[in-house]
């Protein structure tokens, strides 16, 4: 089977958005190089050119932020306050609404677990996202309920809907991710939130893999918080972003003890008497990274003017395309928490029946230059629970590694982007259906736990 261009219908009106990397060819195992075909956006997405452009441009005016009175310590200083604001607006924030740099949204999470008031009581599903399943069993004195994994979008808002009402008086807060880096599937956050606040708990959104395929408004859904990272929207500087409600944030002890975050620090005996800050500098102690924030700003007003719900259109044509490519392919799973008609965004996990998902993607990037992931994806539980419960097959990737009819070990994940072109994703199918259908053209052998080609 062969997907071509043509097959697609109703073509979208936007064009992939320029980012870096689109023309860099990579060797085959088997001779000769290739257009690498990144479909890894949900590990990290490729940057921007616009962002690349606007980082350079700003790079020679580099300075300190609030430590310095030269001109390019002002400079960069506002630069910093304004990139606060164009995402506070790209987010749809509320007037008193706070917006956090961070480095990642593993750091904006684990900020908001050490912030919570002493006796919260965390409401989790058990299939998030490390990063967002783990920082709160660290925080003192915070109980963790874990709720298993619902069977469907309505059967979650029920699951949390029971669960507070009977929990006991007290703070309380949900973590729920937009959007899951394993299926991809948009759980039902608004539902979610309202769930949450007629129960009078909070909410945290973790849109690491919303923000980047799908507009998020704060307001609207009603969050409470948001976090994302800029790696995974098209901005690579090191940066992430924590946004929403002040009160709690100031009124924790701040995340990191040092400069910025203090207003007076007196030396007295063997005590030093500090005053800290509240607002945004409470937690930002150290010198800020300017160029991760004002990367992100970039990467924001590089969406919005691009037209996000266009970009967001495209993304389906494309995963429609993807989908009927898979569904012809004979053995293919595609992983599913929410049933085949749950929005859902450019993620996706399957497996292949008596394949090796490892020696799989492995054989897609040696062999035909395309770049996915396998694994369990920092979502073990969730994966674990797909994958229907304790792998049969053996971890080496090597032969002999298959057990035919056997449960998979992992999965592979293919996801994409604004960056993403047509061919990338039948360029995936077509190697993906020919693989299946003759086999690899090489052998492959584990090496440091990674599967990878046998020497010749
Ligand atoms: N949440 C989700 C849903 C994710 O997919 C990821 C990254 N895979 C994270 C949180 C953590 O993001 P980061 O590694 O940038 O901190």
């Amino acid at each position: 089977m062969t997907v071509t261009a043509a097959a697609a219908t109703d073509r979208p009106t936007c064009s992939p958005l320029p980012v870096l990397g689109r023309d860099v060819r990579v060797p085959l195992v088997t001779g000769g190089e290739v257009e690498y075909g990144a479909l890894d956006y949900a590990a990290s997405a490729p940057a921007l050119q616009r962002v690349w452009d606007d980082v350079a441009a700003y790079a020679p005016y580099y300075g300190s932020v609030h430590r310095g009175a030269g001109y390019l310590s002002q400079l960069s200083t506002d630069l910093f306050e304004q990139s606060r604001e164009t995402v506070a607006a790209f987010l749809g924030c509320r007037p008193g609404d706070e917006v956090l740099f961070t480095r990642s949204t593993t750091d904006s999470l684990n900020l908001l677990a050490a912030a919570l008031p002493a006796g919260t009581q965390v409401f989790v599903f058990e299939t998030e996202h490390h990063a967002s399943l783990l920082p709160w069993s660290r925080a003192r004195e915070v109980q963790v309920r874990y709720l298993p994994a619902p069977d469907g979008a309505e059967q979650a808002v029920a699951a949390l809907d029971a669960a507070l009402a009977a929990a006991a008086d007290g703070p309380k807060l949900v973590c729920v991710t937009g959007a899951s880096n394993v299926t991809g599937e948009i759980w039902p956050i608004r539902e979610l939130a309202a769930a949450a606040h007629r129960n009078g708990a909070r909410i945290v959104l973790d849109a690491a893999q919303l923000a980047p395929h799908h507009p998020v408004d704060v307001a609207e859904l009603d969050v409470d918080w948001v976090a994302f990272s800029g790696h995974k929207l098209y901005a690579p500087f090191g940066a992430g972003v924590l946004a929403g409600r002040a009160d709690w944030l100031d009124a924790a002890e701040p995340y990191l003890a040092g400069g910025g975050a203090t207003r007076s620090v007196i030396h007295t005996g063997d005590a030093v008497d500090v005053e800290w800050n509240s607002g945004t500098a409470r937690h930002e102690a150290g010198s800020p990274n300017v160029i991760g924030a004002y990367a992100i700003a970039s990467a924001c007003r590089a969406l919005t003017e691009a037209g996000f719900e266009a970009l967001a259109a495209r993304e389906q044509e494309l995963l429609g395309r993807l989908r009927e490519g898979l569904a012809a392919i004979p053995g293919v799973r595609v992983l599913s928490l929410f049933g085949p008609d749950a929005p859902r965004v450019g993620v996706l996990s399957f497996v292949v029946r008596d394949w090796n998902s490892s020696r799989l993607a492995a054989a897609l990037s040696a062999e035909y230059g395309i770049g996915v992931r396998d694994g369990l994806f920092c979502a073990h539980p969730l994966v674990r629970t797909l994958l229907g419960g304790e792998p049969d097959e053996p971890a080496e990737c090597g032969v002999p590694d298959d057990v035919p009819g056997g449960r998979p070990l992992n999965a592979v994940r293919v996801s994409f982007g604004a960056g993403t072109p047509d061919e990338h994703i039948d360029r995936f199918v077509n190697a993906l259906a020919t693989l299946v259908r003759d086999g690899a053209a090489w052998d492959y052998t584990t090496e440091n736990g990674r599967c990878v080609p046998a020497r010749a």
